[in-house]
């Protein structure tokens, strides 16, 4: 069996909210997928067992969806995917706000309230069944999790180096986004000294469809 062949498998990066024994809970998971549509939508969420926020799902028996949009600060995943819940104070750091009780971020593509119906263990992972019980808008195109393994994953791993070495979130710096495919440019290099025949990885455009944000 060839097991790169389930990387084609596509997924979004969501931001989960939940609370455990009276605080804030979250993290962030790419195995959420609408399952129904009708009568009440269902979503079927997949949550590492060993995590805070699998506690925090089991205990408040409902959830939010943060859906992360293309020009998330790389910060907010790091934030939510590379440290425990149990250490750090995750939604302290990052623009949020409590909507009926259960912390969302300030900015998405749009948001989700789940409430979970069911659940089943499987090896490494609970599979929360759930009905959606609100819904609204945000801004914003869902960010693809592919898209962020080729062209954010750098960035966030640098901004939780830097938070990590100087215990302070790290101030979001002027980005260069394409307009295209909203692909954040990360390298090394400042944008302004590119080439000029740059061209984003992603989808290939030329350097004058970036812009500054
Ligand atoms: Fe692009």
């Amino acid at each position: 069996m060839d097991n790169k062949a389930l990387y084609k498998i596509s997924y979004g990066l969501y931001v989960v909210g939940s609370r455990i024994d009276g605080k804030n809970a979250g993290c962030v998971v790419d195995a959420f997928i609408q399952a129904t549509s009708s009568p009440v939508p269902t979503v079927i969420l997949c949550s590492i067992q060993a995590n805070e926020t699998n506690a925090a799902i089991k205990q408040t028996g409902e959830f939010t969806v943060s859906i992360q949009p293309t020009d998330v600060d790389p910060f907010i995943i790091a934030n939510f995917g590379f440290q425990s819940g149990r250490d750090a104070d995750k939604w302290a750091n990052v623009p949020h706000k409590i909507a009926d009780g259960l912390p969302v971020l300030e900015k998405a593509a749009a948001f989700l309230r789940c409430k979970v119906t069911d659940f089943k263990e499987l090896s490494t992972h609970t599979a929360f069944f759930c009905e959606v019980v609100d819904a609204w808008q945000g801004e914003g195109e869902p960010l693809i999790y592919g898209d962020y393994q080729k062209g954010m994953k750098t960035a966030a791993q640098e901004a939780f180096k830097s938070y990590k070495e100087s215990g302070k979130v790290p101030v979001k710096a002027e980005k260069w986004v394409c307009s295209v495919c909203g692909y954040v440019y990360d390298g090394e290099i400042p944008f302004e000294q590119l080439p000029e025949d740059y061209k984003c990885p992603i989808c290939g455009q030329p350097k004058s469809v970036f812009e500054k944000q």
